[in-house]
């Protein structure tokens, strides 16, 4: 049996059809919004820092193994040449002897200098690698300050959007308990075809769901209906709402 609706339930159809178009703008923009796209930026950007301290900490937790070795390493030199010295210096040992002390703290200071420029080699690069672990852990609180403002200001964003959805929600089933369930079933069925809304206004003409012209003779043919007879557009097959805007 075909659907028959009055003029007032038709323009009920409508008020939903316009519902739900917002409501699709409204989930859109949900979907889309600016903020998403910035947060997920700067947690990948937080991600990529985090990895980068990671190298820099074990960087710096092998210089300062190298760098303790080679002071390890110069002390060993050092205290080598101190006690030679000492034993010259007590001139107790034969002259053999002492010839000997003096080759081996020449040899010894020289392996000292080498030593000690080692040493400072690893210290300037020990220094390098802090100071660029602490340019990292500066850059990532400060990007972790923008990702947690980010993340509020989505929140907001998401809170408004659901706010205005659930109040369209609201006003959209007040007008569908209104309705005969079998107006309403059509109706959703459309919807559920066409992916947007089941029922458009015609408007000049047009079909203002498919937004195709209605031809003369359509026209003529729908004029001549009974107001509660359900039309539908013969292209989008949507519920053709006729009220005072039509112009007909
Ligand atoms: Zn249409």
């Amino acid at each position: 049996m075909a659907v028959s609706a009055s003029s007032a339930e038709q323009n009920k159809l409508l008020e939903i059809a316009d519902l739900d178009t917002k409501l699709i703008q409204l989930n859109h923009q949900r979907s889309t919004a600016p903020q998403i796209t910035k947060a997920h930026d700067l947690e990948v950007e937080l991600g990529s820092i985090e990895m980068k301290i990671v190298a820099a900490q074990t960087e710096v937790a092998d210089l300062t193994v190298n760098q303790e070795k080679a002071e390890a390493d110069v002390k060993q030199v050092a205290d080598r040449i101190s006690k030679d010295q000492s034993r010259l210096d007590a001139g107790q040992a034969t002259p053999k002897e002492l010839e000997g002390f003096q080759h081996e703290i020449a040899t010894l200071s020289k392996r000292l200098t080498e030593l000690e420029d080692e040493e400072l080699i690893v210290m300037q690069q020990l220094e390098d690698a802090t100071s660029a672990l602490s340019e990292l852990e500066l850059d990532r609180d400060r990007v972790t300050g923008e990702f947690e403002l980010s993340k509020q200001a989505l929140e907001l964003k998401f809170a408004d959007l659901d706010g205005q959805i659930a109040q369209l929600g609201a006003a959209r089933l007040a007008a569908v308990e209104s309705l005969p369930k079998d107006v309403v079933e059509l109706y959703e069925k459309i919807k559920s075809d066409q992916g947007d809304v089941g029922a458009a206004l015609i408007h000049r003409g047009a079909c203002q769901g498919c937004h195709i012209a209605l031809d003369a003779t359509e026209i003529d043919r729908i004029k001549s209906l009974p107001p509660d007879t359900v039309v539908r557009c013969e292209q989008c097959r949507r519920i053709l709402i006729r009220n005072s805007e039509s112009g007909l």
